[in-house]
């Protein structure tokens, strides 16, 4: 049997929009809805501060390249301003100041003592030597030392960054100042003070909001199907905690291509498979499917978990599913947006949907300041209660306010932000009307 319903064009993956433009629009709108003034907008829509790094590497031929870097620190009026670094061809000084706006409003929506930074370096690590990799994660850091630190602005992985990079950062990060400060950055190997559980954390708060989420839908998850993008940190854990709740997960996609199984993909045994260096699209015991055809697949669930723009005009039309849950940060555009909206599918917005990742690496960073660790199960139970307690806020908000449930999330994560802003005086009575 034929698994797909519809065909999109090939050349919807490079779709691009600016993601920094989006964040802006959104913030704009639900500050309008929370009848807040303008002038909140203004403080809230430019980063703080936004820091470009040379980084020169000398490359195993011997010639030296010179990548470019990023940090963007959005605003710390909640707390140290904390968020991943992205090594990717694609990043932008755009792409990076709109992902420390959302990570602003996640943390504020998870109710966290953070604010929100990101950073970035342009290049595409599958191109390089591990001692490259190595000496390029090691510039990175060293450049923008100046800037971060446990109490100022604290790193953590993202797309093609895991815990061995964080492990070498934090090791040049150590040796420049001459003592071990593990709390200047999260998501580290748990021997040298990584958190239980912060590997499987953000596919874990992923898999909480789709379990809320198909209680407000009525979907029954034991049996349900899933169709997921990106099969990385997030992908994979999403698609090892959606099969412990009996959710058939059918097909999976990486850069390389996808797979498909109408039965339901035997998921440990594709987590094996893939841990052990191969790739999803060698795996014989499922079908290999354009990665563009992913999208149609007639599922209850869609997890878009690699990178931005990817339901846009071109794929929203084709989308069956009537949960897409973001795991991916900003992969939804605006249009796409509408389109899903129109068609009544239940969007679980990325700034709550993937904040599992921040929250564990919160706890992260608060063991290392106490040198206390904490067992997974402790671990596990917090971050299920946040994202439990988070989810329903935002719930509560789309309701009170007949409004959709980004907006929702937004509006959940400004409230926090606008009150730390009014008890540090920096806006006064009038820009609330
Ligand atoms: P990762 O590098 O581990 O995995 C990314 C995956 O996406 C890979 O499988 C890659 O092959 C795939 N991919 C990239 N481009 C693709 C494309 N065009 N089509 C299909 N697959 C594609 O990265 P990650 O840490 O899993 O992050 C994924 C997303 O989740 C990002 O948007 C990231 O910002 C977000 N996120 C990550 C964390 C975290 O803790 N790592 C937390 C919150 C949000």
């Amino acid at each position: 049997m034929k698994p797909i319903t519809y065909k999109v064009e090939a050349d919807i993956l490079t779709h691009d929009k600016n993601p920094y433009q989006i964040v802006k629009e959104l913030l704009r709108d639900s500050i309008k809805e929370l009848n807040l003034s303008e002038n909140i907008y203004h403080i809230l829509k430019k980063p703080m501060r936004v820091l470009e790094v040379s980084l020169p590497v000398r490359m195993d031929s011997g010639e030296i390249r010179n990548f470019t870097g990023y940090r963007s620190q959005h605003l710390d009026v909640l707390g140290p301003t904390k968020g991943g670094i992205r090594f990717h061809p694609g990043v932008n000084c755009d792409e990076v100041k709109a992902l420390s706006i959302w990570m602003s409003l996640k943390s504020a929506i998870l109710d966290l003592p953070l604010g929100g930074g990101k950073g970035g370096v342009i290049v595409d690590p599958a191109e390089l030597s591990e001692r490259e990799l190595e000496e390029l994660s090691r510039t990175y850091i060293r450049k923008i030392t100046p800037i971060i630190g446990p109490q100022k602005d604290i790193p953590a992985p993202d797309v093609n960054t895991n815990p061995q990079v964080m492990g070498w950062m934090v090791d040049e990060y150590d040796k420049l100042r001459g003592y071990n400060i593990p709390g200047m950055l999260t998501g580290k190997p748990i021997v040298i003070g990584g958190s239980q559980g912060r590997l499987e954390a953000t596919g874990r708060g992923v898999v909480i909001t789709i379990r809320e989420a198909a209680k407000v839908t009525g979907i029954n998850l034991r049996g349900a199907t899933a169709a997921l993008q990106g099969f990385g940190n997030v992908g994979s854990m999403t698609a090892k905690f959606l099969d412990e709740l009996g959710v058939k997960v059918v097909a999976v996609s990486d850069v390389h291509g996808a797979i498909y199984a109408q039965e339901g993909l035997n998921i440990p045994e594709l987590l094996s498979f893939v841990n052990a260096g191969n790739r999803i699209t060698e795996y014989t015991k499922a079908q290999t499917i354009p990665n563009e055809d992913l999208f149609g697949l007639p599922v209850d669930i869609f997890v878009p978990a690699a990178i931005e723009n990817q339901i846009n005009e071109y794929t929203a039309p084709v989308i069956q599913a009537k949960i897409v849950a973001e795991a991916a940060n900003g992969p939804t555009t605006p249009d796409g947006n509408k389109i899903l909206e129109k068609k009544g599918v239940f969007i679980i917005p990325d700034i709550l949907c993937n904040a599992g990742g921040v929250t564990v690496s919160y706890f992260e960073w608060v063991q290392n300041e106490m040198n206390y660790y904490w067992k997974e199960k402790e671990v596990n139970q917090k971050l299920e209660e946040r994202m439990v307690e988070s989810f329903y806020q935002v719930l509560t908000m789309r309701e009170n306010n007949q409004i959709n449930m980004r907006k929702a999330a937004y509006m959940v994560g400004l409230k926090r932000i606008v009150e730390a802003l009014k008890a540090r005086g920096w806006v006064k009575r009038t820009d609330f009307s």
